[in-house]
């Protein structure tokens, strides 16, 4: 099995909704804020190469936005999907499975795309698109904190397209992906996301989503304010962490602008970063 990270661009949220109730001055000094305190942050998918199976983790923001919704999140970078795709030597045809996360817009936006004709359809043509049935019937009648977030463009074609299949518990997901290992499903950021845990290089490897979106978001209480229930995120959190750096895990961080991949240790504060590399540094 071989693991690729894909850059699909950047772009930029407030800071201080990136961090909850963490003040300014103690956050900008892991992510400097620009004029308008907004941060910028990357979006970042896995591809995981596996005999016949070639499966994508979470999609990015995708290309059908207009300029008015583009401007607002300042898309910016060089990257998209479809060209970090491309340097693997893969296209969207090859794609067997799509692994989404959860379905907010940063994360599942690319697997939807608007044809020339203004038609939306499934980016991958040949893949199975995974979600769960209690986050789908979440995203699909959102409450109003969360409906920003859940676009319905980027949700419906992919059940329209009949490729949609739901993993709803965890000796589901394991049978349905036999490449995980293991699947956290996370109630705090969003109802029932899901983090993916892989064997590679014989470590355990989690591709964190927004349980940990950076190493700036690993002291406990920094939450992001955009999460549904920010104490559960707290527990969850605080769980995988911990057990990240009893076993030496690879925590793969899918905003952070800076680093790929982490670890993290034990501290007399608690679990901190330990070190940071790129995936392809294993
Ligand atoms: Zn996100």
């Amino acid at each position: 099995m071989k693991l690729h990270t894909l850059d699909t661009g950047l772009f930029k949220l407030d800071g201080g909704a990136m961090f909850g109730v963490v003040p300014k001055s103690i956050w900008q000094r892991t992510n400097p804020a620009d004029g308008n305190n907004m941060c910028t942050w990357a979006m970042r998918c896995l591809l995981v190469e596996d005999g016949k199976r070639l499966l994508l983790i979470d999609t990015g923001i995708g290309n059908k936005q207009d300029e008015k919704f583009r401007g607002h999140f300042y898309l910016h970078g060089d990257d998209t999907l479809e060209k970090s795709l491309r340097q693997r030597g893969f296209t969207s045809a090859d794609i067997t499975d799509v692994f989404l996360t959860h379905l907010h817009f940063d994360h599942c936006g690319g697997a939807v795309l608007r044809t020339a004709d203004g038609a939306l359809r499934a980016a991958f043509p040949s893949a199975t698109f995974w979600s769960n049935q209690a986050h789908w019937d979440w995203a699909v009648t959102p409450n109003v904190r969360e409906k920003a977030s859940f676009l319905k463009e980027n949700i419906l074609p992919i059940q329209e397209s009949g490729q949609l299949k739901f993993i709803n518990s965890v000796s589901e997901g394991l049978a349905a992906l036999p490449q995980f290992s293991d699947l956290i499903f996370a109630d705090g950021h969003t109802e029932k996301m899901m983090v993916p845990v892989l064997d590679y290089k014989g470590r355990k490897l989690a591709y964190m989503a927004d349980l940990l979106p950076s190493t700036g978001h690993i002291p406990l209480p920094y939450v992001m304010g955009y999460d549904m229930r920010p104490l559960q995120t707290l527990a969850e959190k605080e769980a995988v962490l911990r057990r990240a750096a009893d076993e030496n895990w690879v925590l793969l961080l899918e905003h952070d602008a800076v680093n790929e991949a982490c670890t993290v240790q034990h501290t007399e504060k608690g679990v901190r970063l330990a070190e940071t590399f790129r995936l392809s540094e294993l």
